[in-house]
């Protein structure tokens, strides 16, 4: 996860830091606290306490390899505070997991929880392990082991993972099948963001960017920008990207640029996007349809950035509006499909141009928003149809997007202010009202 926006602290020291990047997920999440309570009236020992974990637990994981070997991996599930609801939050399987990131991450699940109004608090993990050195046989023994060390800190009342970087929906379904074993009753509750045929919710995979694309509607309705006549770069064509993509397509927007790691494509009067497969069904295709594609104008990554467009969604990695470039971007609203794209530094100076950025808590919280119904789904044992799942998630997103909106107007703040004050005045609240036990 990246950086965000300068800390309210202004003292020089503090200034220093902030243009400084890019930097840890948990200074970023400790920074964006910070600067969100600077808008808000909260009780010092509440404050100090969402700085810090409620819990980090720290496990190590034996594999026996193919050939017989057995190595041991270190997993983490960081908990970050659960005064709405029980914990909630991805599990990474990626060389560079650590326990500070996870920390980090789980903050930051817990105000994409809150800002959405769901009944859940924040929670991150994972094992440090590079997912393509495993075989599939290694990845599903290395899962179970994981959820066996970790069985008596989740389940569906109290912690829920959900996939990450490194994971997928069979990645659950282990998860959910050796917890249900040892418990000694299927409970599909215990995670999301499982294949639909094991308690799965319909439409999971393409919430977050159908969630990107509601909120580009509406924020491009609240500045007067009419779909028909709005201009859209969309950085990255995978899950997030592609789905956004598409969605805003079909309600009229013009997608003049799309990319993947390898470069973009470029046309004035739009991009079929349609025709394109997205990087789950087709990796890279974007720059093998510009290959099919001679008369199509090819661009690099930095220059979609820059492109002079209404609308600029990067949805492929974090850290790409930075200092060195957000001078540069020509667009006057900035979608972040992906998590963290905009840097500190970056954000400042984006605040100061006018341009409206509306932050990746709120762009992309479709996923959790499924995660939190497919949820609800197991507990009640009753599945919902994809056409229910469209319209609760559209409910939710201008429900989140209009409250974030009200606090823009009224604390005459950027989105991503608005929205981490929504997010922390619920948290807060919640803590005030329930007290301190014991
Ligand atoms: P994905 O793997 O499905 O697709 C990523 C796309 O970005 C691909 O087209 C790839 O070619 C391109 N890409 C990769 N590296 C790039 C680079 N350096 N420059 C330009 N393009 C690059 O990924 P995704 O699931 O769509 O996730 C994209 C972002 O959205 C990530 O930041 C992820 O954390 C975030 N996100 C994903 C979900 C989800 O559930 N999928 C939910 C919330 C946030």
């Amino acid at each position: 996860m990246a950086s965000h926006q300068q800390s309210a602290v202004s003292t020089e020291e503090q200034q220093a830091t902030d243009t400084a990047e890019p930097e840890t997920a948990l200074e970023t999440a400790r920074r964006q606290l910070e600067r969100a309570a600077a808008h808000l009236e909260i009780d010092d020992s509440v404050l100090e306490r969402l700085e810090h974990p409620a819990k980090v637990h720290e496990v190590t994981v034996p594999l026996e390899r193919d050939d017989g070997s057995v190595e041991v991996f270190t997993g983490y599930r960081a908990q970050h505070d659960s005064v709405r609801g029980p914990y909630k939050g991805g599990l990474r399987y990626h060389p560079e997991v650590t326990r500070d990131e996870c920390v980090g991450l789980s903050m930051w699940m817990t105000w994409k929880c809150a800002v959405m109004d769901l009944p859940f608090g924040g929670a991150k993990g994972g094992v440090v392990v590079n997912p393509k050195s495993l075989s599939d046989g290694e990845k599903e023994r290395l899962t179970r082991r994981f959820t066996q060390e970790i069985r008596s800190v989740i389940g569906p009342t109290t912690d829920i993972p959900a996939p990450d970087m490194g994971t997928d929906p069979e990645t659950m379904a282990w998860i959910m099948d050796a917890y249900s074993m040892q418990e000694g009753e299927t409970i599909p509750g215990v995670v999301t963001g499982k294949p639909p045929v094991v308690g799965g919710s319909y439409g999971r995979e393409e919430a977050p960017g159908r969630s990107v694309a509601i909120v580009t509607r509406e924020t491009c309705d609240y500045y007067d920008y009419p779909l028909s006549d709005t201009t859209v770069a969309v950085q990255g064509f995978g899950s997030v990207g592609a789905n956004a993509a598409r969605l805003l397509e079909e309600w009229g927007a013009t997608i003049v640029a799309v990319s993947d790691v390898n470069g973009a494509i470029y046309d004035a009067d739009g991009i079929e996007v349609g025709a394109i497969p997205s990087h789950d069904e087709e990796p890279e295709a974007v720059t093998a349809y510009a290959t099919e594609t001679p008369d199509i104008t090819r661009i690099s990554n930095e220059a979609l950035l820059e492109l002079d467009v209404d609308v600029l969604v990067p949805a492929a990695v974090g850290n790409v509006l930075t200092a060195d470039n957000a001078a540069d971007i020509a667009a006057d609203i900035v979608v972040e499909g992906a998590n963290g794209p905009t840097t500190f530094a970056a954000a400042a100076i984006l605040e100061e141009r006018g341009v409206h950025v509306i932050p990746d808590i709120l762009a992309n919280a479709g996923g959790v928003t499924v995660s939190y119904f497919e949820w609800l789904q197991d507990i009640n044992r009753r599945k919902w149809s994809l056409e229910r799942v469209h319209e609760e998630l559209e409910s939710e997103m201008v429900g989140a997007w209009s409250a974030v909106r009200d606090e823009v107007e009224s604390k005459n703040v950027t989105w991503r202010d608005a929205a981490y004050v929504v997010a922390l005045s619920r948290v807060a609240e919640a803590h005030e009202m329930r007290g301190l036990w014991p």
